[in-house]
């Protein structure tokens, strides 16, 4: 495996590559859910390129970038036993360097749920996957569930510029308790870590209520509330049902995909999660065919 810093060694290492190139994107401190975008990219390319890089302006000055999880020796070891063959791991100034003043801003998609809590946040994820896009050229990206409105972003993104590559969406891969494996988990201490479970039993909820047949958007946030209420330890941040094409929030019940999701503290650790209703739709076909697709017609 290869480990490369400069874009200049990235793009000469790439120029050496045949065949399909399928790239994982990550901030490091590698989970089993990265592992998983790994393992799909080595099933399906000639050749697997991760990068790793804590991408500074996709974090609001307010946010845990000076605190977030880095153990680079750790990730390169799994990187290395899951059969990747390059990773690119930039500092800030190679991607950033002095004088950096072009972003890409993906407008309406970007706007709502995360976007609403987190100003700029897409803005700086947009712009550093469009970069280690255009360094990479892969043929395929893989992207986790677990941040579903980046999937979304980053498809329309990918259409609106004609990006020559297809972005993969794989189901996100969870604790035996059901909490979505995150960097961030690493922050939990004590009993936040089993608190942490009330996202997906939250979830699950909805998801009971909707098989069930429930479909006022009210009646499931209200589910969701109600689990995420009982937990002293956690605190929601918003709870949402979206529609989970154009992640507008729904007020009126109907029978299109929706994207159940949430924030929650829990100390001050900020969680995400969601799901998709139906639950038939958490697959990587259901994924791919609702979070981010073209609109039907187009
Ligand atoms: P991050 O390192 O948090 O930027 O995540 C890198 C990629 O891994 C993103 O596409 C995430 O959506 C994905 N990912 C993170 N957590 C999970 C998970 N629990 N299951 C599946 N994919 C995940």
């Amino acid at each position: 495996m290869r480990v490369v810093v400069t874009a200049e060694q990235l793009r000469q290492v790439r120029r050496e590559f045949n065949g399909s190139v399928g790239l994982v994107p990550t901030m490091g401190a590698l989970h089993a859910g990265h592992l998983a975008l790994v393992a799909a990219a080595r099933d399906e390319n000639d050749v697997v390129v991760a990068s790793i890089f804590v991408n500074p302006t996709q974090f609001a000055p307010t946010e845990d970038l000076s605190t977030y999880p880095r153990d680079l020796q750790r990730d390169l070891a799994l990187l290395i036993d899951a059969g990747c063959d390059l990773v690119f791991t930039p500092t800030p100034e190679v991607l950033y360097p002095s004088g950096f003043q072009t972003y890409v801003t993906v407008e309406t998609l970007s706007q709502g749920l995360e976007g609403a809590r987190r100003p700029g946040h897409f803005r700086g994820v947009a712009t550093v996957v469009a970069k280690l896009f255009n360094l990479i050229q892969p043929h395929f990206a893989y992207f986790g569930q677990k941040d579903a409105q980046q999937v979304v972003v980053i498809r329309q993104m990918v259409r609106d510029l004609n990006l020559p590559l297809e972005v993969v969406v794989l189901p996100t891969v969870r604790e035996a308790d059901g909490l979505a494996l995150s960097s961030r988990n690493a922050y939990l201490a004590g009993e936040q870590r089993p608190a942490a479970a009330v996202l997906s039993r939250a979830l699950g909820a909805a998801g009971a209520a909707y098989a069930a047949g429930e479909r006022h958007p009210g009646v499931l946030r209200e589910q969701m509330l109600a689990l995420l209420g009982a937990e002293p330890l956690a605190e929601a941040e918003y709870v949402s049902i979206a529609d989970a094409r154009t992640l507008v929030e729904q007020e009126a019940p109907s029978d299109n995909p929706l994207l159940a999701s949430m924030a929650v503290r829990v100390g001050r650790t900020r969680l995400i999660d969601n799901l998709l209703l139906p639950l038939a739709l958490n697959t990587r076909a259901g994924l791919g065919s609702v979070l981010g697709a073209a609109p039907s017609g187009a």
